[in-house]
C-alpha cells in the first residue's frame, strides 16, 4: 500500500510553498525598491541617477561582492524623500509578503542610509510605521520594525541614531547590525547594543556572511544578540556551530542573495540541510529582494529545487521561522497549526 503521496512537479512545490504560513525575519525595507519605483521617485523627487530606463537599472543588478551591491543600493535610496516615499517603499513590499502568505514580517530599515544625506529620521520612521499599521489592519501581516546601524559608520553616529529613536521607541521593536562586514566587527558597537538592550530593544546582527566565524562570536558575547543574520561562516568552527545549535540561535540564511553576491555559489553548496542535520534553527529569507531576483517564495522554491528538499524540510523551515520571530507565544501555535494542516493536505 502506498502511504505518501510527494510532490513531484514545480507546480505542487510552488503551490505547497505558498500555502505555507511563513515569517520573513531577514528583510530589508530599502533592498525592496524595485527599479520602477526608483525610476518614478527620482523623478517626482528631482534626483538624477545614472539609469535612463528600467533595463539600464536591471543591468546595473551585476554584483560581484557585497560593496558592488551597496553602491547601488545606497544609489537607489537617495530616490526616497519624503514621508509617502517611505510609505510607498514599505507598504509595497507589505502588499508582496501578504501574496506569499507571509503573516509575520519582521523589517530592518537603515536611518544613516537617509539622515546622513538630510533626510529627518521621523520622515522615514514615519513612513514606515503608517504603512506597517495598514498592513496589519488590511493585510493580515504582522509587522516588526528593526532598525540597522550602518557597520561602515562610526560607532558615535549609530549612538545618534539611537538618540533620535528613543522617542519613537514603541514603534521599533529592534536595533541590528547590516552594510559592509569586513573590517567592521561586532566590537566596534559593543556600547551602542548594550545601551539599546537597556532601552528594551532586542538585538539582532549581521554576522558570518562576508566576514570569519570571530565575528559570530563577537556578535553573540559582545552585542548579545539573540539571532545572527546570515551566519554561513559559523560553520567554519566546530565550537562555535555546537554553540548556535545547543542554544538554538536561529540564522536568517538568505540562498539567493548569497547567491547573487557570490557569498555562495553555485546554489546546491548553501548550508540549509547541513545546519538542519546539526540541530541548528536556519530560516529563509529575500534579504534584498528587488536587487537579488526574488522574494520569500522564490528563495524557498529555488533552494527546495536545488538541495531536494522533502515536504517535511520546507514545513520545518516555515516552522522555525515562525519560531524565531519576536510574535507572541499563542499566535505562534496557531501558525504552527496552519503549517501542520497544510502539510496533512498534501498526504
Ligand atoms: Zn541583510
Amino acid at each position: 500500500m502506498k502511504y505518501v503521496k510527494m510532490y513531484k512537479t514545480k507546480f505542487d512545490l510552488l503551490e505547497f510553498i505558498s500555502k505555507l504560513p511563513k515569517a520573513e525575519l531577514h528583510l530589508h525595507l530599502e533592498g525592496t525598491l524595485e527599479p520602477e519605483m526608483m525610476l518614478e521617485k527620482a523623478k517626482k523627487n528631482g534626483v538624477k541617477l545614472p539609469y535612463n530606463s528600467i533595463e539600464d537599472v536591471k543591468k546595473a543588478y551585476r554584483f560581484k561582492d557585497l560593496q558592488s551591491f551597496l553602491d547601488l543600493y545606497y544609489l537607489g535610496v537617495s530616490s526616497l524623500v519624503d514621508e509617502d516615499d517611505f510609505f510607498d517603499l514599505a507598504y509595497a513590499y507589505f502588499k508582496k509578503a501578504s501574496s506569499q502568505n507571509v503573516k509575520r514580517a519582521e523589517v530592518f530599515f537603515d536611518p544613516q542610509a537617509h539622515t546622513r544625506r538630510g533626510i529627518d529620521f521621523s520622515t522615514v520612521i514615519k513612513g514606515i510605521y503608517k504603512a506597517a499599521k495598514k498592513a496589519e489592519d488590511e493585510l493580515n501581516v504582522s509587522v516588526g520594525i528593526i532598525m540597522s546601524f550602518l557597520r561602515d559608520m562610526p560607532e558615535s553616529s549609530a549612538e545618534e541614531t539611537l538618540e533620535q529613536a528613543l522617542q519613537y521607541r514603541k514603534w521599533i521593536i529592534g536595533v541590528g547590525l547590516d552594510s559592509k562586514e569586513l573590517g567592521n566587527p561586532p566590537s566596534k558597537f559593543e556600547r551602542v547594543f548594550k545601551r539599546a538592550r537597556e532601552e528594551g530593544f532586542i538585538a539582532v546582527a549581521h554576522a558570518g556572511e562576508e566576514g570569519p566565524a570571530e565575528y559570530v562570536w563577537e556578535a553573540i558575547k559582545l552585542l548579545k544578540v539573540s539571532r545572527i543574520d546570515h551566519g554561513y561562516h559559523i560553520l567554519d568552527d566546530p565550537t562555535l556551530t555546537e554553540k548556535v545549535s545547543q542554544e538554538k540561535i536561529p540564522l536568517t540564511t538568505c540562498p539567493l542573495s548569497a547567491l547573487k553576491l557570490n557569498h555562495i555559489t553555485p546554489l546546491d553548496k548553501f548550508p540549509i540541510k547541513t545546519m538542519l542535520k546539526l540541530g541548528m534553527i536556519p530560516t529563509v529569507n529575500s534579504d534584498d529582494p528587488a536587487y537579488f531576483g526574488g522574494y520569500l517564495n522564490e528563495n524557498y522554491y529555488q533552494i527546495a529545487k536545488v538541495l531536494k528538499l522533502s515536504a517535511s524540510d520546507l514545513a520545518t523551515l516555515a516552522k522555525y521561522s515562525i519560531m524565531a520571530s519576536y510574535i507572541q507565544y499563542d499566535k505562534k501555535v496557531d501558525l504552527f497549526n496552519i503549517v501542520d494542516e497544510t502539510y496533512c493536505e498534501i498526504f
